[in-house]
């Protein structure tokens, strides 16, 4: 475990990322100063309690917070969760992980995170629906199509957006002046039949394939079909990065889900194992090639095996804090690419680097999702609906631009790409705050 809370992480990373900035800044370093004061904390946080009617006619309350860190870029932009271990910090840390996100791939937002406290697994249908309807009104005008856009995170998903919507517009009818623009565009990640975007789905594991294309290239690595990839989790993220990165010709050896993994050394086939997990519901149990499936094919692995395996790429795709100060030593991958936000912690990411692999930061490895999301809304304000091919083809320059830009400052300036990310973002925000006038 990190001896650090996310939010110590996420102020430490921008305490080192000031060093390296501050002195693009001669003659403005107290306003530098003073935005770098600002950042460290959200500009905005709302916190409250949400009163939901159960099913039994009792009332229930939910601790409920929506972090909006930095908008001098745009709008505030991201998830909410539902989730038992919710904190106040660990919103406020995400939602500057965000501000981050869109600042890296240029797209024009700002930061946000919500969350409400509470075990989704634990209510009826009909209990989620009012509890997704009591946070709406409970962050009321804090959010809407020029303010603050939130999406799906954790345990939120296309029909909680879809209720999200809809309370939000009820709302915008009960003070007109909310009702200036399409309310469809104040929530991202919605049901195609409701205002969401196609590709949406496949978006974030495919901008994470677009991501291992350039650095093939960037490390000269010749031929795909000798590249090896394991992949930690086969949920969206994980599966959709597998189906991409099979498609292209490079080789995947390894996938797991909760329960465990497999390894198939000769390549397995991403589609087999996604039908064989969807009937026997363990993917341990279904190594897979393109021809069949079959026991015999591969070797079971458990997911601590699994992040040590002798590959070229590993993808934890699953959660946080999976590689730390214990296993890095282990890890023998050449490039790690953080498809789950936050699975390399600080110790963990050190040791890595002093052993020379490369590490691909979750702010812009996993920023597919999130720039599509953009996409949806821009839809929804133009009032128009693009088909897949046009999503995915404004998806790749985006991604592709982002990963080129941030390898080559890291290589001219002998930084991490992490450290080359933040200082890309974090300066992209300090600029636009100095040009508003703001610090
Ligand atoms: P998901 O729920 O669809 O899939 C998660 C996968 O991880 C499942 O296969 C699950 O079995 C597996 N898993 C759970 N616990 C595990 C464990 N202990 N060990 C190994 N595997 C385990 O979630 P997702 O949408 O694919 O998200 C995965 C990660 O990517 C999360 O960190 C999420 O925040 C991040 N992310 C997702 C998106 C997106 O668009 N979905 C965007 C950005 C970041």
């Amino acid at each position: 475990m990190s001896t650090q809370t996310p939010l110590d992480q996420a102020r430490t990373q921008l305490a080192q990322v000031a060093a390296v900035l501050r002195d693009k800044y001669v003659g403005e370093e107290a306003r530098f100063d003073t935005a770098i004061e600002l950042l460290s904390t959200p500009q905005m946080l709302h916190q409250g309690e949400l009163e939901v009617q159960m099913d039994n006619g009792s009332t229930k309350k939910f601790k409920a917070f929506r972090s909006q860190h930095n908008n001098a870029r745009g709008p505030f932009k991201g998830g909410i969760r539902f989730h038992h271990g919710v904190t106040k910090e660990e919103v406020m840390a995400l939602s500057i992980w965000m501000t981050w996100k869109c600042a890296v791939t240029g797209i024009p937002y700002g930061g946000g995170k919500g969350g409400v406290v509470v075990n989704p697994k634990e209510l009826s249908t009909k209990e989620l629906e009012r509890l997704s309807r009591a946070y709406v009104r409970f962050l009321g005008e804090a959010v809407g199509p020029w303010t603050d856009i939130p999406a799906p995170d954790v345990n939120t998903n296309g029909q909680i957006m879809a209720w999200m919507v809809d309370e939000w517009q009820k709302l915008a009818q009960e003070k007109t002046s909310l009702l200036q623009v399409n309310p469809l565009a104040t929530f991202t990640g919605k049901p195609l039949a409701l205002g969401g975007s196609e590709g949406r789905d496949e978006a974030t594991g495919l901008g994470g394939v677009y991501v291992l294309e350039e650095l093939a290239k960037a490390l000269n690595w010749q031929r795909k079909q000798d590249i090896t990839i394991a992949i930690q989790g086969f949920g969206n993220v994980g599966y959709w990065f597998a189906h991409h990165a099979d498609l292209r010709g490079y080789k995947i050896v390894a996938v797991s889900d909760s329960q465990g993994g497999i390894y198939v050394e000769n390549g397995l086939n991403p589609e087999k194992t996604l039908a064989c997990k969807k009937q026997n519901g363990k993917i341990s149990e279904c190594p897979c090639t393109d021809e069949k499936c079959d026991i015999t094919l591969g070797k079971k692995v458990t997911n601590a095996e699994l992040l040590e395996l002798n590959v070229d790429v590993l993808v934890p795709a699953a959660l946080e804090n999976v590689i730390t100060a214990e296993n890095a030593p282990q890890i023998k991958a050449k490039v790690v690419i953080e498809m789950a936000n936050g699975p390399v912690n600080p110790e963990g990411e050190a040791i890595l680097l002093q052993k020379g692999i490369l590490v691909v930061p979750d702010v812009l490895a996993n920023a597919g999702g999130v720039s599509t999301s953009y996409f949806e809304w821009v839809q929804n304000l133009a009032g128009v609906s693009w088909d897949k091919p046009t999503v995915l083809e404004k998806l790749q320059p985006l991604m592709v631009m982002a990963f080129k830009d941030i390898w080559e400052l890291a290589q001219e300036k002998n930084l991490s790409l992490r450290m080359a990310t933040y200082s890309r973002a974090v300066k992209r925000v300090i600029d636009a705050m100095l040009l508003r006038g703001s610090v």
